[in-house]
């Protein structure tokens, strides 16, 4: 099983894409990811 890179947490399956920077994220990661960067770009 995977590891996602950020929590460390073994997951089903992972996600990544430019913003993770290659690494892999767990979908709970990853949203939370462009859940910040969506609020970034808000303003
Ligand atoms: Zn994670
Ligand atoms: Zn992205």
């Amino acid at each position: 099983m995977p590891t996602c890179s950020k929590c460390d947490d073994k997951v089903p399956k992972v996600y990544d894409c430019d913003h993770t920077h290659s690494e892999e994220y767990c979908v709970e990661c990853y949203t939370e990811l462009h859940y910040y960067l969506t609020e970034k770009n808000n303003d």
